[in-house]
Order: C-alpha cells, then sequence, then structure tokens
C-alpha cells in the first residue's frame, strides 16, 4: 500500500490495516446469514472470550459514540449519574449523546491532571452529593487510553474499582484506544478489565485498523439483559455484522491488535523523543499511547499547515495534537520533526 504523507489528526484518518481488509475480502467471497447469525460474528465472540480469558457478552456497534452511550444507557438509569473526567470523550465529543439514550442522565465532571479521574475529588464529589435531589451517581467512567495519551495503571484501576464497589458504582471503561494502552502496559487484558472490577468495556477496532466497529463487552453479564434489544432501536445492529466482525477477527487472530497498537506508540514516542532533541519542544503529557501533545507557536502551527501538514489544536491556546497510527512510518516522523525544527528555530 503506498500512503501519502501521514497525517496527525487522528488515528482514524488513517487506512484499514491489511489484516482486517483481508478478513473481508475473505468474508465477502459467500452469502451469509444476517444480523450476527452468521460464523464470523460467532468465531469473534469466541476470540473475545480467549482473548479476555472469560465468559463475557459481546456485542458489535458501528461507532464508540454508540458504544459509550448504549452502555451507559444500560447501566444507567434516567435519574441517575455517570461520573466522568471532565475531558473525557463522553463529556466533550458525544454531542450528548449519553444523556440522550440514558434518557436524562447527568455527566458529574472531575478533574485530574493528563486526563485521569483525580480520586480525591471523585471521593469529594459523591461525599457532596444531594441524596433524592440530585441525579444519584451510578457509574464511573475512564478512559483508557485517556484522552490526553496517558495511561492508567493497574494500581490506579484497582483504586477507583474500590471506590466504585465501596458506592456501589457501576465501572464503564472506554476503551476507545484499548489496544493502546494494552500494548502500553504489557499486561493481560483481564488485568486492567474484569479482574479489576471494569463491568464494561468499550473496545475499539476504528483507531486500531478496521474501517469501523467498535465492542461493548459486558464482563457482568447481569447487566446486559436485552442489550440486542437496544442497540437495535439505537439502529446499531448491523444487518450484515458479519463485516464488522470479521475486521475484528482479522484484528484479533493473531496479534494484529498488539501490533498495530505497539507500532502506533512507538511512533508516538519517537515522535516526541525527535521534537525534544531536534526542535526542543518538550510535550505536555507522559507519552505512554499513541499521542504526542505540544505547544507551538501559532507561527510554526500555520507554517506547518502550510506545508500539507494536519493536526488539531487540541487544549489550552496554543497546545497541538499529534496523533499516530498503525500508519505512521519513520520517515513521516523525521520528515515532521525536520519541518518543526526549521520552521521553529530559524526565527
Ligand atoms: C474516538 C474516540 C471514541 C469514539 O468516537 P467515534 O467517533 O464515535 O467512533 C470514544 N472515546 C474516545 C476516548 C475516543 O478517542
Amino acid at each position: 500500500m503506498i500512503l501519502e504523507r501521514h497525517e496527525f489528526s487522528s488515528d482514524n484518518v488513517a487506512p484499514i490495516c491489511q489484516e482486517a481488509l483481508a478478513a473481508l475480502q475473505e468474508a465477502n467471497a459467500r452469502y451469509a446469514a444476517s444480523y450476527g447469525e452468521d460464523r464470523w460474528t460467532a468465531r469473534a465472540c469466541d476470540r473475545v472470550q480467549e482473548i479476555f480469558e472469560t465468559d463475557c457478552d459481546v456485542y458489535f456497534v458501528f461507532t464508540g459514540t454508540a458504544a459509550n452511550a448504549l452502555a451507559l444507557a444500560q447501566l444507567c438509569k434516567s435519574f441517575q449519574s455517570v461520573i466522568c473526567h471532565q475531558n473525557s470523550h463522553i463529556q466533550t465529543d458525544e454531542c450528548g449523546a449519553p444523556e440522550f439514550f440514558t434518557g436524562g442522565s447527568k455527566l458529574l465532571l472531575v478533574g485530574g491532571a493528563d486526563g485521569k479521574l483525580e480520586v480525591g475529588q471523585v471521593k469529594e464529589l459523591l461525599a457532596r452529593h444531594n441524596e433524592l435531589h440530585s441525579h444519584k451517581p451510578e457509574v464511573i467512567s475512564i478512559s483508557q487510553a485517556t484522552e490526553f495519551g496517558t495511561v492508567y495503571r493497574n494500581d490506579e484501576i484497582a483504586t477507583i474499582a474500590h471506590l466504585a464497589r465501596e458506592h456501589q458504582l457501576f465501572f464503564h471503561m472506554d476503551g476507545a484506544r484499548f489496544a493502546n494502552a494494552i500494548a502500553s502496559l504489557n499486561c493481560a487484558p483481564k488485568a486492567i478489565t474484569w479482574e479489576a472490577g471494569i463491568d464494561v468495556l468499550c473496545f475499539g477496532g476504528t483507531k486500531n485498523g478496521a474501517a469501523a466497529g467498535e465492542l461493548v463487552i459486558f464482563f457482568n453479564k447481569e447487566i446486559s439483559r436485552k442489550f440486542d434489544y437496544r442497540t437495535k432501536q439505537a439502529g446499531q445492529l448491523g444487518s450484515k455484522m458479519r463485516f464488522l466482525a470479521a475486521q475484528w477477527l482479522g484484528l484479533l487472530t493473531g496479534d494484529a491488535w498488539l501490533r498495530n497498537a505497539q507500532h502506533a506508540n512507538d511512533a508516538a514516542r519517537r515522535l516526541a523523543d525527535g521534537l525534544r532533541k531536534e526542535a526542543e519542544i518538550e510535550r505536555v503529557f507522559p507519552v505512554e499511547a499513541n499521542a504526542v501533545f505540544v505547544p507551538m507557536d501559532e507561527r510554526v502551527a500555520s507554517g506547518l499547515y502550510a506545508r500539507g501538514w494536519r493536526f488539531y489544536k487540541f487544549i489550552g491556546p496554543n497546545v497541538y495534537r499529534l496523533m499516530c497510527s498503525w500508519a505512521t512510518t519513520e520517515k513521516d516522523i523525521s520528515d515532521f520533526v525536520a519541518d518543526v525544527a526549521s520552521i521553529s528555530l530559524n526565527k
């Protein structure tokens, strides 16, 4: 595959990876039953259970927003609430889908450095909770990896899980970049999910190399009852589900999902190193997954845009996000770093 120059805008600007594409082609060679009654769907669910080493319930949806919103709607009644980070995707990037699909639940926002919930603030929020007169906290949600490219360590997840159990809250994980977190921590998927107390994981395939397709995985089977009806009502029950499932088989059979994630993480680390050494630009957050956040002058950013690079301004007045993917090459990184250095250092 010959790609033009890499874009750092997001990991979803990357093409479909070879493994997912080959699996799509293989699934495209014949007729098959619809609405998930096919063998690709069955095999993909088996493979998810193998990878997580448990008997979990697996559902396929088209977007991460649908995965999060429907999972939260399954956990949370309209008069209940979800505790999450103020910069979480469910708060900032889902157009109110969690509030809409829950029919009125509120997101209760908490701060914390590096995109991670600060446990002290969660405790304060729970203590402040005004019974009967405000939404009752029912779920704690974290993103793994976080929106700032950091990764919760096992012990940090265990601490939040402990708090969730103490207050009888469900624990939801937005894993749009779960693969990057696993590659980063180099641990068994179960270690930071059901073993650690996660009830529901939204596991992203799109940013990992699929065309589309996210999993909603219930480790607590009691709460997945009738979830198939919820996905259908939301227009998320694919009639040709086999093509979502086939891509997952492509990613999960063997270890393409982990290789893709590792590749993206390594690219981000090299990008951050290059920018530090060659352009004297320090990353804002620790680079633990596939994102690098850097401060840059307006002048440097517009110079880079003029040279054809694409990326977003993210937080604060001058912080930009550079996202790497399975498709980022050495040359993408060295060309970008060279352009940053030439624009920023030749003032
Ligand atoms: C990309 C992303 C999602 C899913 O977004 P969609 O565009 O709806 O697929 C969810 N959570 C996080 C943290 C993300 O980065």
